[in-house]
């Protein structure tokens, strides 16, 4: 029997009233500040998706658009400005950054107040697509408590929270990457496996067995142009439960990235 679909398209639209109303209820209108650096087109495609978003909720984004070239000082110099403006509720950079940059310094320089992403040391809000995949799963009402969850990338901002965030909620985690030995017995293990490896087709059909739940982080470009997940089509003729790509776990992180700011605007 083919999997469940769990459309994170169809969760994002049954949220997005609520977001609204939340919104309208503030005295002002949040503001969301994208510091993007350079032009990658998969960053801009993200940054897009964020901005019809925020337009469809009523908030006000503000796209701040740097050359490829800028130096890392005089990143972190307009991130203190976003800072220090009282009329940016909530920041983000958008991720990668280019080689020159030390990721890891710029972002500590963005106020946890306003760190919409959930990336810095005391941050009020987690990572949008751990929340996201939190939401998803509530929503179809699959608990994860007691439940052996294999999560495959360990990365600052989606393995590792998600695998946080999966802990947090009581389930029994185990964390793979590039050095695991066997991934097919760690996700042969599993009850849930959550796939953010950024490596198209990594999961086929002998990684996965009966009655699983697939949840596919993965955003990739297949030979034809088309965007693929981290998980083979065939895997959905096995598991009970899975994610597609697109319309998945992407839909669902844009919605957090959302709900985060109207956390910090509270
Ligand atoms: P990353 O490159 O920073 O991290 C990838 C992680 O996967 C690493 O920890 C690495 O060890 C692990 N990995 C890679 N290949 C592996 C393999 N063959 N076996 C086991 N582990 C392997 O990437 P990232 O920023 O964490 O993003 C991961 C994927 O999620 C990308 O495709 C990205 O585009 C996508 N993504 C999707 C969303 C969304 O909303 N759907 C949001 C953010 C990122």
């Amino acid at each position: 029997m083919p999997a469940t679909i769990l459309s994170g398209r169809t969760v994002r639209d049954a949220l997005v009233p609520e977001l609204i109303k939340k919104i309208e209820a503030l005295s002002f209108v949040p503001t969301l500040a994208i510091i993007q650096v350079g032009t990658r087109e998969d960053s801009t495609a993200f940054i897009n998706a964020k901005r019809r978003f925020a337009a469809k909720i009523g908030v006000q984004e503000k796209h701040i658009q740097l050359p490829e070239t800028i130096s890392e000082a005089e990143l972190i110099s307009k991130i203190q400005e976003c800072n220090d403006d009282a009329s940016i509720h909530a920041l983000i950079v958008q991720l990668p950054l280019p080689p020159h940059m030390n990721r890891d310094k710029v972002i500590a320089h963005i106020d946890p107040a306003k760190d919409a992403d959930g990336l810095t040391t005391g941050a009020k809000v987690m990572p949008a697509t751990a929340r996201g995949i939190r939401e998803l799963l509530a929503f179809y009402h699959v608990p994860i408590s007691g439940k052996k969850v294999a999560v495959i990338g360990r990365s600052l901002l989606v393995g590792t929270p998600v695998a946080e965030m999966c802990r947090q909620a009581g389930a029994q985690v185990t964390v793979c990457h590039r050095g695991t030995p066997d991934l097919v017995k760690e996700t042969q293990a599993a009850d849930v496996i959550i796939v953010a490896a950024g490596s198209a087709g990594l999961i086929r059909k002998d990684h996965v067995r009966e009655g699983q739940i697939v949840i596919d982080v993965g955003i990739n470009t297949s030979s034809e142009g088309k965007m693929v997940g981290d998980v083979s089509r065939e895997v959905a003729d096995v598991v009970a439960m899975i994610t597609p790509v697109p319309g998945g776990v992407g839909p669902m992180t844009v919605c957090a990235l959302f709900e985060n700011v109207l956390d910090l605007c509270k």
